[in-house]
């Protein structure tokens, strides 16, 4: 292999020349401690700069082994690894040229532990990074000595201070690797103590602003301490025993003045469907891995959705079994968004009144004798939300500071105060006798899932122009895929644009994916869940259409055993894990899903 020395006096003799004139610094360089991969040269200043790999070998990184001896650990470690990587890029010193010269992109992970590849680990403690570089020039010439240096000197800088163990302390690294395996273990022992959520004791849930998801510090911060009789033990294999406050399946308020905490605790246990790094404050904050927050979206567009179980007997006779909008109201949206999340396998639902719509969650008793029923197409969510768990097993968490006529229909009541949790549930079962709503209960027919959707898959087409698949990502709400838009900004658990990437790759090559053989049967049981096809199952399997349970399916087997390369043969360092419920909820805004 040609040596870094080459790639130096090669990049040299360049400088003068015209930009495509870089393509010749493709291809594979043996560094002293490592290899570099140029995969594929920008070609000109202002594209998207060029994508290198480096691959550092474990006798080089020198990783301790328990930092990446499971998979859970080489994960805490790899998202570590790539924080340092962008701290590192950050610093290091800027080439100044044309376009994008001397910039050094690294996909730095957020507050959350994903599989990712901007930094990965294996098995072995070989360690890969991937990262754009812009090659330097001045206009559009190549500028040689800069370009040099930034691959022979800068990128060698990189890898000496984020990649290598002797570049941290030991007990950080393994810090990063066991509070990863904590966490995964925490959210696979709710289950089992019949939990859909733990909050530990001494967490930090506040964060410092709405658009920086760092935790809240200073004084002012009260950290969670649980109510005595909502108290659980769990054991993590770190951290040894912990307490903390177990949120009971079924159904549950959390209640509280304005401003007491009560959002903040609803966006910790969304965010608990995800492990984070130590010291966010919320690594000891778990959900169960199928909880999906739930809002209202107005002016989504929502395609064949069985809402008839919320809302039924729209004005001008519109079907609500099949109910098909570019431009949903808030209740339509988010009853519509409520039967998606049953489809791709919700066990757990989170609402927040902040963000739902009033009449889809309530109709009090004057409302009703004002209204009545028939002049009503709306099944409040109040006469579905115990249904929900008796008869399919979907628990809900509700935050409300409005509405009591809740209190007669939930299990557990928190209350919020000062930011304090507080056990009021008999409290709450008291007022709820000594002060009847006096509302009828609406509920129609009894609630059951829906058909299970049969998604046409010529709609997901991600071409344009020349481009076989054209997905991009211009901010943290928007997936360009194809020919359209896809607006995720009120899909709140999805957390990084590396992530939104990879749903926009896998929707891409769903339609081409393999049945994957004995899988989709969720908890639920048969019964309960839209089912996906069995392989060589029905007629449905041929012909460019499955259910939409068989594309996520699909996709996550996939993943499972080829990894996050099998969305992108081109190696990139931005592409993050996803579950399959933001891969259908990316689906069913598509404005071109086609439904037979
Ligand atoms: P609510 O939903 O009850 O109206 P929020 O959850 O929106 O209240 O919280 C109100 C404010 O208090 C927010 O600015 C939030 O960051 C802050 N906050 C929430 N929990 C804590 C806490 N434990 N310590 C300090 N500040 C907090
Ligand atoms: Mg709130």
């Amino acid at each position: 292999m040609r040596s870094a020395q080459d790639l130096a006096e090669r990049v040299r003799a360049l400088d003068g020349r015209g930009y495509k004139a870089y393509g010749a610094v493709g291809g594979s360089w043996a560094f002293e401690d490592f290899t570099l991969h140029v995969d594929h040269v920008q070609g000109d200043p202002f594209a998207a700069p060029t994508r290198v790999r480096v691959v550092v070998p474990p006798e080089v990184a020198r990783l301790p082994e328990a930092s990446y001896g499971s998979r859970v650990r080489a994960l805490g470690t790899a998202a570590f690894l790539a924080r340092a990587l962008g701290g590192a890029a950050r610093e290091a010193p800027r080439v100044r040229g044309s376009g994008r010269s001397g910039e050094i992109d690294v996909e730095t992970p957020g507050q959350e532990v994903l599989a990712q590849t901007a930094v990965q680990v294996d098995g072995a403690g070989v360690v890969e990074a991937r990262f754009g570089v812009g090659l330097p020039a001045g206009g559009r010439r190549i500028l040689g000595r800069e370009g040099a240096r930034l691959l022979t000197v800068t990128v060698p800088h990189l890898v000496r201070t984020a990649l290598l163990a002797s570049a941290h302390d030991p007990a950080e690294i393994l810090r990063h690797a066991e509070v990863n395996e904590d966490a995964e273990h925490l959210r696979a022992s709710l289950a089992a103590e019949g939990l859909i959520a733990f909050v530990a004791d001494g967490a930090s849930l506040p964060r410092r602003s709405g658009v920086d998801d760092r935790p809240l510090e200073g004084e002012g911060v009260v950290l969670f301490n649980s109510p005595e009789s909502l108290r659980v033990t769990l054991e993590a294999p770190n951290a040894g025993t912990l307490t903390g406050m177990g949120v009971p399946a079924g159904v549950t308020l959390v209640v509280g003045g304005g401003f007491h905490g009560k959002s903040t605790l609803l966006r910790a246990l969304e965010a608990g469907v995800y492990n984070h790094r130590p010291g966010d404050g919320r690594e000891r904050v778990v959900a169960d891995a199928d909880t999906v927050k739930v809002r209202a979206e107005d002016g989504r567009a929502v395609t064949r959705v069985d809402i008839s179980c919320f809302i039924d007997g729209l004005p001008f006779g519109q079907d609500t079994h099949a109910f098909t909008t570019p431009n949903a109201s808030g209740s339509t949206s988010q009853a519509a968004t409520i039967v998606e999340a049953l489809e791709s396998g919700a066990r757990t639902l989170l609402i927040d009144e902040d963000t739902s719509a009033t009449n889809f969650m309530i109709r009090d008793r004057r409302m009703q004798a004002l209204v009545p029923k028939e002049g009503e197409p709306i099944t409040p969510f109040v006469d579905r939300v115990r249904e929900l768990h008796r008869a399919l097993g979907v628990s809900t968490v509700l935050v409300l500071g409005g509405s009591g006529d809740y209190l007669d229909v939930a299990d557990t009541v928190v209350a919020m105060r000062r930011y304090e949790p507080h056990d009021v549930t008999d409290a709450a079962g008291d007022v709820a006798s000594a002060h009847p709503t006096g509302r009828t209960p609406e509920a129609g027919p009894p609630l059951r899932l829906p058909e299970a959707r049969v998604v046409d898959t010529r709609c997901l087409d991600a071409r344009r122009g020349r481009r076989d698949v054209h997905v991009k990502v211009p901010d943290l709400r928007t997936l360009l895929f194809g020919r359209g838009t896809v607006d995720l900004g009120a899909v709140e658990q999805v957390v990084s644009r590396s992530q939104i990437n990879a749903i926009g790759r896998a929707l891409a090559l769903a339609p081409g994916l393999p049945f994957p053989p004995g899988r989709s049967q969720p908890a639920g049981g048969p019964e309960l869940h839209a089912r996906s096809e069995s392989p060589g199952g029905s007629a449905l399997s041929g012909g460019g259409s499955r259910t939409v349970a068989a594309l996520l399916d699909a996709v996550e087997a996939l993943l499972e055993e080829r990894g996050l390369d099998a969305l992108d043969d081109r190696r990139p360092g931005d592409l993050s894990a996803f579950r399959r419920h933001e891969l259908a909820a990316a689906l069913n805004r598509l404005r071109s899903l086609r439904i037979v």
